[in-house]
């Protein structure tokens, strides 16, 4: 998800435009235009190219209005959102926390398809009053309003992540007050629906549905993969319960001067220790971190004439963790921003850092050790 156009922010929320979705535009557009041509051949190229994009647009607008309709209830509800990605599947909200309750949870997720509805049956209200007259703008209008409908159907299905499985979640968590075992769950049931949409597809493309059902299993295939992923994330879950940043994070974390340039820093202290991340001090405060991450920014010549101090991660633009930060948090805030470590502050000082690797290596000895 990270190679995408900034599209600006709508209510304070990031709105982000993957790559992927300009090759559904295109896909939208261009079998509009085939459908808009074959049914009014009288209303010329140039409209029925101006009306396919229009109308590429308008679905655009109103995927958008479904996530944002997520969001908005999440933000209401006092959960951070960071951004809205459009790709080629639909949207996604990246709420950065796990809503508090199994209320919360419902109404965020029933929001979405609420809207998508609301879209669908207000357009089709809107062809019904023209007269289903064959004007171009009908035409615009009816398509958007069965495909919102659509939309709003295919995201109730009740297999998570898609809102259907959410709300299945929100429902099992309310009803047992186990959110872990209610994601399993709702995880399972999506794995369930996944293999469905991947065996209908198959079949369609081979009764001579083509790339229609083509389509319809790698939906299915991508929703496996998501609920796959869920359900490992509830196990994991479950083995670090209780542990804290504290537990976890090493306290000898290196140190180097902000002075130091970069190719005495790659070979006296990254190739020679073999540590991944280094911690910056200057006159004894710590001002941030370097990883090999931020050598690699710099061009091999410049090294020598490169200090530690123009390319560390400068503490204030770090996120950083306590000691009693739980551990699912940590490895929460972690996934989302993808970063490999966190600085783990205690009191305005340094007490640690929590890496990637050391947490892989504690739920390596966990797994073991239960096995
Ligand atoms: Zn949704």
């Amino acid at each position: 998800m990270r190679s995408h156009i900034n599209l600006g922010r709508v209510f304070g929320i990031k709105i982000g435009l993957h790559y992927s979705w300009l090759i559904i535009a295109f896909l939208i557009v261009f079998s509009l235009s085939a459908q808009f041509h074959a049914r009014n051949p009288e209303w010329g190229d140039g409209v029925i190219l101006a009306l396919a994009v229009l109308t590429a647009i308008l679905f655009f607008v109103s995927l958008l209005l479904h996530e944002l309709a997520h969001s908005v209830v999440a933000k209401s509800r006092g959960l951070p959102v960071r951004e809205i990605t459009l790709f080629a599947l639909g949207g996604v909200s990246q709420i950065e926390q796990e809503p508090g309750s199994a209320k919360t949870e419902f109404w965020m997720a029933l929001v979405g398809p609420l809207t998508s509805a609301c879209i669908g049956v207000a357009c089709l209200a809107l062809v019904r009053v023209a007269g289903e007259a064959s004007s171009p703008a009908v035409a615009m209008v009816s398509w958007l309003g069965y495909i919102n409908l659509a939309l709003a159907i295919f995201n109730m299905v009740p297999g998570y992540p898609l809102d259907g499985g959410r709300i299945l979640r929100s429902l099992v968590w309310w009803k047992t007050g186990d959110m872990e075992r209610a994601t399993r769950i709702a995880a399972r049931a999506g794995q369930a629906v996944a293999l469905v949409f991947i065996g209908i597809g198959i079949l369609q493309f081979f009764s001579g549905a083509g790339i229609g059902g083509l389509w319809i299993a790698f939906i299915g295939w991508f929703l496996l993969q998501a609920a796959g992923e869920s359900h490992v994330r509830a196990g994991l879950k479950r083995a670090i319960e209780g542990v804290r940043v504290g537990d976890v994070m090493t306290l000898d974390c290196p140190t180097v001067g902000g002075n130091l340039d970069l190719q005495h820093f790659v070979e006296e202290e990254l190739l020679k220790t073999g540590r991944r991340c280094f911690v910056v001090l200057e006159n004894g405060e710590v001002t941030g971190l370097v990883t090999p991450h931020e050598v690699k920014q710099v061009e091999r010549a410049r090294w020598p004439f490169t200090n530690l101090r123009d390319i560390m991660r400068p503490l204030e633009e770090l996120r950083t963790v306590t000691p009693e930060t739980p551990l699912t948090s940590a490895l929460e805030m972690m996934s989302r921003r993808d970063f490999n470590q966190l600085p783990v502050v205690s009191n305005g000082h340094l007490a640690g850092v929590l890496s990637r690797a050391q947490l892989l290596s504690f739920l390596q000895t966990r797994v073991e050790l239960q096995a």
